[in-house]
C-alpha cells in the first residue's frame, strides 16, 4: 500500500492491545471480527505478518471490492460504494472509534492510516517473534537518534557566530566552519538519550552537511563532548538513513531517508504534524514498548 503521509495523531498515541480491543471495543466489532482477532492472538508471528492479520481481522473493508459483481464494480466507478447503507455505518463507526479514516464515498480506504493503527497495536501488544526472541536472548531493540534539532539545538549554534559569518552564511548556515561544534543540547536531550542507552541498543544517526567537512568532525567532537561513554563508537554519519537497519529512528525530519526508514519513524518537533512533540513525548512513547 502507497505510504502516504498524512498521519493522525491519535494512532501514533493509540497504546491499544490486541487484548484491550477485545475488551473494550467488542460492541464496534462483528463476531466475526472478533473472531479473527482471537485466532491472531493466539497464533504469535513476526511483525508484519501480525501487522496484515490484525488489519485483515479488523478493517476488512478495505478489500471489500475484491468481491464486486460487475454491477457493484460499476457503482463504484460511479463514486458509490455498492455495500448496504447499514453496513457502511457500522463500519465507519468502528473506523471513528479507532481514529482510523473512514472509507471514502466509492469504499475504499483513503490513507494508510489503518496500517499505522495496526502497526502499533502490534508493538504494543508485545507478542511478535523478533521482540519475544529479543527477550529470550536477553537483546534489546535498536533506536537510532538524529543529531539536529533532536539531540542537538541548531539554533544555539546560530546565536554564537558572528554577524559577518551569518551574512556571509546566510540561506546555508550549516556551511558555517565550526558551527556544530558550538551548539548546545537540545532541550531534555541527554537525560533522554541516557534513558535510551539502558533500555535500547541506541546509536547517533545524524548527516553532516556535504558542502562542510568541518561538520563531519565537529559532529564527532560534539559527541565526544557530551555522550563520550554513552555514544562511545555509535555515531554513524549518513545521507541514507533508510539503508540502516533497526526498530525506531527519532528524527524531526524525512529528508536524507528517514522517512523511508523500515521501522517506526518518530516523528519529533514542536511544530507541525510531529507526531512527538518533545523528549518527553518520546520517552512516554517508549516506555511502554521495552
Ligand atoms: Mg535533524
Amino acid at each position: 500500500m502507497t505510504q502516504l503521509l498524512i498521519k493522525f495523531k491519535n494512532v501514533f498515541m493509540t497504546a491499544l492491545t490486541i487484548g484491550k480491543i477485545l475488551n473494550d471495543y467488542q460492541g464496534f466489532l462483528m463476531d466475526y471480527e472478533v473472531e479473527q482477532l482471537r485466532k491472531v492472538q493466539r497464533t504469535p508471528s513476526d511483525f508484519t505478518t501480525q501487522v496484515k492479520a490484525i488489519q485483515l481481522a479488523l478493517f476488512a473493508e478495505e478489500w471489500d471490492f475484491m468481491g464486486d459483481s460487475g454491477a457493484d464494480s460499476k457503482d463504484r466507478s460511479r463514486g458509490i460504494n455498492p455495500m448496504n447503507q447499514e453496513y457502511i455505518d457500522r463500519v465507519n463507526k468502528k473506523r471513528e472509534a479507532f481514529s482510523v479514516s473512514l472509507l471514502s464515498e466509492d469504499g475504499y480506504s483513503t490513507d494508510n492510516s489503518s496500517d499505522l493503527f495496526c502497526e502499533e497495536v502490534v508493538r504494543h501488544t508485545k507478542n511478535y517473534k523478533e521482540l519475544l526472541e529479543h527477550k529470550k536472548n536477553k537483546t534489546k531493540q535498536t533506536v537510532f537518534v538524529d543529531m539536529d534539532n533532536v539531540l542537538v539545538n541548531f539554533k544555539s549554534g546560530i546565536d554564537k557566530i558572528s554577524e559577518e559569518d551569518k551574512l556571509k552564511y546566510e540561506g546555508d548556515l550549516d556551511e558555517v566552519p565550526g558551527i556544530f561544534f558550538l551548539m548546545e543540547p537540545y532541550d531534555g536531550a541527554i537525560e533522554g538519550y541516557k534513558w535510551l542507552c539502558k533500555n535500547f541498543d541506541t546509536y547517533i544517526l545524524s548527516t553532516a552537511p556535504w558542502d562542510n567537512p568541518s561538520a563531519w568532525q565537529d559532529k564527532l567532537l560534539w559527541v565526544k563532548k557530551y555522550l563520550p561513554d554513552e555514544a562511545y563508537k555509535r555515531l554513524i554519519l549518513s545521507h541514507n538513513k533508510h539503508l540502516v537497519h533497526g526498530d525506531f529512528l527519532i528524527d524531526d525530519r524525512t529528508a536524507n531517508g528517514a522517512g523511508k526508514f523500515l521501522g517506526k519513524h518518530i516523528h519529533f518537533g514542536p511544530k507541525g504534524d510531529k507526531d512527538f512533540a518533545d523528549w518527553k513525548a518520546v520517552i512516554a512513547y517508549l516506555k511502554n514498548l521495552t
